[in-house]
């Protein structure tokens, strides 16, 4: 809970006893929290106001809204704004310059949201915040907007996008009155771009970065997106993995066959799929493809930021109710900077009420390779097919011929797809650096350092297509029901995502 009357006390005397002209130079940390409170209790109206404007993206006009609102809330603050225009929704930009100011920061934000199921959410709408506290059965009860000015840090506003991702849009907004009502001028220029189809995969994100590529330069990309470490501690993540998926299918007999007559004599195409797939890993969860690991080397340095976040990984197995892990790396943070080869699906025949005997036609598997910086995924993907060639297979990328079911004992058909790389930004670049130097000031601790997130976004064209180093900056707690029903945000998590934003704003560059 935040200590109200220490802190207003603490406030009023900073606030008056420092002349406010000093706030022009850069905020010390009692300033930055002071100033965060303050605001945060200002700005409720102004997050509610956002959370109440539906945002899935399958509605065009409700996006429309979005836009719009914006627009206004960015023009208000003395930014310039221009849609880039796409075949679906606009990408808005948003942009204002700095004196003195020599470069240029790109601001990544995400408006859309997920889409609801309102039945599931335990309150009137998804698009009608609600404030709620835990009570003593540990269950969210509702209370009045009226009390959010002596708010605890542990309430939280139960609204679709409150954590992924309006809230940090509506902190980021915050920071930017803070910070401006109070003299405290960026000594770099700021552009906003604001994506209305992240929950969609972003379609129309690659192509718009390559028409707008001057529009859209800058020296360094911040993400505001996503849950702190476990931990809640203040976070940066450098990079995220990227992604490319594949499907795989094998065959029997060409339509489904009585076991019992053909059992023993039409192969199964279920056995040969599990073999096939078998064949790729060994026991302890590595990739047995020759190559698929190379090029990634956790050298000294790595190793040490890997060690130095601190998870709990008995509880992260306890939490997945697993009794040992894969071998890829001897912990987690070593095992998501290696390529991942994963079956995400497999069907062949039917199972439970719908079981039957047969011998199946085919069988699928749906796979997804993870991709990091040092595999390319081009090579990744045929290295896989080289691999089920070598198995004894003719590979196609379509259903096989009647000339060709008859000519090829076994036949497999591969198609992929390569949604987007990875990207990854060391600790010691400029703006590695600076932003943590900036959450330092912020919180008097070094944040813990994500050298790769696990997960994909898609920042990759503006990493990878304008060559503009990124790192993410989480704000949100982690259990926050993001893209379900009843997603939340955790009020001191708000208060401190405002509290980095300021203190980002405040950092010289
Ligand atoms: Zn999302």
């Amino acid at each position: 809970m935040f200590k109200l009357v220490r802190t207003t006390t603490l406030f009023i005397l900073v606030f008056f006893l420092i002349p406010k002209k000093q706030f022009g130079q850069k905020l010390q940390r009692d300033q930055i929290k002071e100033l965060a409170h303050q605001y945060t209790i200002a700005s409720f109206p102004m997050l509610r106001e956002l959370l109440s404007i539906p945002n899935d993206a399958f509605f065009k006009e409700d996006i429309e809204k979005n836009v719009q609102w914006c627009e206004k809330a960015f023009g208000n603050r003395g930014f310039s704004t221009q849609r880039l225009e796409t075949t679906t929704v606009p990408l808005l930009l948003a942009e204002r310059k700095y004196k003195n100011a020599k470069k240029t920061v790109l601001i990544y934000l995400q408006v859309d949201g997920q889409p609801v199921d309102s039945t599931k959410w335990f309150q009137q709408s998804p698009y009608i915040p609600t404030l709620k506290k835990l009570n003593n059965s540990g269950d969210w009860v509702p209370i009045s907007w009226e009390s959010v000015k002596d708010y605890h840090d542990d309430w939280r506003v139960f609204a679709r996008s409150a954590s992924d991702a309006k809230g940090p849009v509506s902190m980021f907004l915050t920071a930017l009155d803070a910070t401006s009502e109070n003299e405290i001028t960026p000594n770099y220029n700021i552009k906003v771009i604001m994506d209305f189809e992240e929950e969609l995969g972003s379609p129309q994100l690659p192509d718009a970065v390559i028409r707008n590529k001057d529009l859209l330069s800058a020296d360094m990309l911040i993400i505001f997106d996503g849950p702190r470490h476990i931990t809640n501690r203040p976070t940066l993540t450098f990079g995220a993995r990227g992604i490319a998926t594949l499907q795989l299918t094998t065959y029997g007999p060409v339509v489904p066959q009585h076991s019992g007559h053909f059992g023993n004599y039409a192969p199964n195409p279920a056995l040969r799929l599990s073999r096939l797939l078998a064949s790729m890993k060994d026991e302890e969860g590595r990739v047995t493809i020759d190559g698929f690991y190379e090029g990634i080397q956790i050298d000294e340095t790595t190793e040490k930021i890997l060690r130095a976040v601190p998870d709990n990984e008995e509880q992260i197995m306890e939490r997945l109710q697993i009794a040992e892990t894969d071998k890829v790396g001897t912990y987690y943070q070593e095992a998501i900077q290696y390529p991942s080869l994963n079956i995400r699906g497999m069907q062949s025949g039917w199972v439970y009420e719908k079981v039957r005997t047969i011998v199946p036609d085919r069988a699928v598997a749906e796979l997804d390779v993870r991709l990091v910086l040092e595999s390319d995924p081009e090579r990744l993907i045929r290295l896989i097919k080289d691999h089920i060639k070598s198995q004894g297979y003719v590979v196609i990328d379509r259903e096989p011929t009647k000339e060709e079911r008859l000519e090829h004992p076994k036949i497999a058909t591969l198609t992929h797809e390569i949604s987007y790389q990875s990207f990854r930004t060391d600790f010691d670049s400029e703006v590695g650096l600076w932003l943590t130097r900036a959450l330092e000031n912020a919180f008097g601790e070094t944040p813990i350092r994500i050298r790769m997130s696990g997960g994909s976004i898609p920042i990759s064209p503006f990493v990878n297509t304008l060559g503009i180093p990124a790192v993410t900056v989480p704000t949100v707690n982690r259990d926050n029901n993001q893209h379900s029903p009843n997603e939340n945000l955790r009020l001191g998590n708000y208060r401190e995502g405002i509290q980095t934003m300021i203190a980002i704003l405040n950092e010289r560059l």
